[in-house]
């Protein structure tokens, strides 16, 4: 009977003698990775993430999974078998026997169509931390991680080399099944093979059949010139390699772009707050201010500047991201007011204050104007 032949162990792709452990990590693995609200509509992956939490239920319980070790899944078929062995009842297995419709479905065949490519293996994301400098001028930097390669043993096909695959019971070698979805008839891939229609007779020891084993890695990683914080950079098969010899997928650097000491961003604009005494601001002035890129650049302070006011230097921010030409460098005064003046200083600014007409400054002297009318006097 075909249907017994499905392995819940090749499911959750952990060895006959695994651990509770190991299977309770296997198996949320796979339903991190096939759970619907990851994989909207995809009815695959739906199918697999059932098959998979079957697969748990059986296994995560030693009796079950000692009926399961010996009768295969004749243990917890309905009708047929008589109820199994091991006084299971249907009830104790929830929705298994849902499962195992959708499963197994109807008839199998469907014969001639094409056997499914293996998947590919999963991607990568790695978080890597630069400074806002790193960013402007780019850089070439080199990370490690542990990705999981080909295995070399047996070149990613998973059996012990000198041996090789069967055709798969449940699908025929098809490498898809027919199952019944409400009123209709859906053909899929054959969660026993993967769709690949073969299987492996003596799983390579190095990879456990996996294809792939997890190696520590060198991988150069460009930065262009202009990242910002939330730039994704793709390294295309750099990710994980597939199973048994499937596509590897993609590794992602995400970029995080450190604060600055000086300097804050917005998009290609750089933004500085400059404090200036308030003689420099009623006088005016130039200013040199290095760029990021070192250079230096002149911000000129008009005569009577006031705090908060903000002038643009062309220019003179980030570059474009993958583009051409720079942002402009934004630079906002903050006028300070002096706190420790010398004895000759205060006297030389009561001179002052002595021969101030009001004019001077006329945005106080139109507040006060208004204050006079407001309140009469
Ligand atoms: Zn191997
Ligand atoms: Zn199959």
């Amino acid at each position: 009977m075909s249907a017994t032949e499905i392995d819940f162990y090749e499911l959750l792709e952990v060895s006959r003698d695994a651990d509770d452990r190991t299977i309770k990590s296997a198996y949320r693995k796979m339903a991190m990775k096939y759970h619907p609200d990851r994989n909207p509509g995809d009815a695959e992956a739906e199918a697999q993430f059932k098959a998979c939490s079957a697969a748990y239920e059986v296994l995560k319980d030693p009796q079950k999974r000692a009926a399961y070790d010996r009768y295969g899944h004749a243990a917890f078929q309905q009708g047929g078998m008589g109820g199994g062995p091991g006084g299971f009842g249907q009830g104790d297995f929830g929705d298994i026997g849902d499962i195992f419709e959708t499963i197994f479905g109807s008839a199998f065949g469907g014969g001639g169509a094409a056997r499914q490519q293996p998947r590919r293996g999963a991607d990568l994301r790695y978080d890597m931390e630069i400074t806002l400098e790193e960013a402007f001028h780019g850089k070439t930097s080199q990370i490690e991680i542990e990705v999981s390669q080909t295995c070399d043993t047996c070149n990613g096909s998973g059996a012990t080399p000198g041996t090789g695959t069967r055709g798969c019971n449940l699908c025929g070698g098809i490498g898809k099944v027919r199952a019944k979805q409400g009123f209709f008839v859906v053909e899929r891939p054959c969660p026993n093979c993967h769709g690949r229609g073969e299987v492996i007779e003596d799983p390579c020891k190095a990879c456990r059949g996996e294809g792939r084993v997890d190696m520590p890695q060198t991988i150069d990683v460009e930065i262009p010139p202009g990242v910002d914080t939330g730039t994704r950079i793709r390294l295309s098969g750099k990710g994980e390699a597939g199973p048994r010899g499937a596509p590897p997928g993609d590794l992602y650097i995400f970029v995080h772009v450190r604060q600055h000491s000086v300097y804050s961003r917005e998009g290609t604009t750089l933004i500085t707050r400059i404090p200036i005494s308030f003689t420099t601001a009623a006088l005016g002035d130039t200013l040199e201010i290095p760029d990021l890129g070192g250079e230096s650049r002149s911000v000129k302070i008009p005569a009577g500047i006031q705090s908060g006011k903000q002038l643009r230097v062309r220019g003179g921010g980030m570059p474009v991201l993958q583009g051409r030409g720079r942002g402009d460098l934004v630079v906002e005064i903050a006028v300070e007011t002096p706190t420790r003046l010398s004895k000759e200083q205060k006297e030389l600014l009561e001179q002052f204050r002595a021969t101030e007409t009001g004019d001077e400054c006329p945005e106080s002297r139109g507040f006060f104007d208004r204050l006079k009318e407001a309140f009469g006097g």
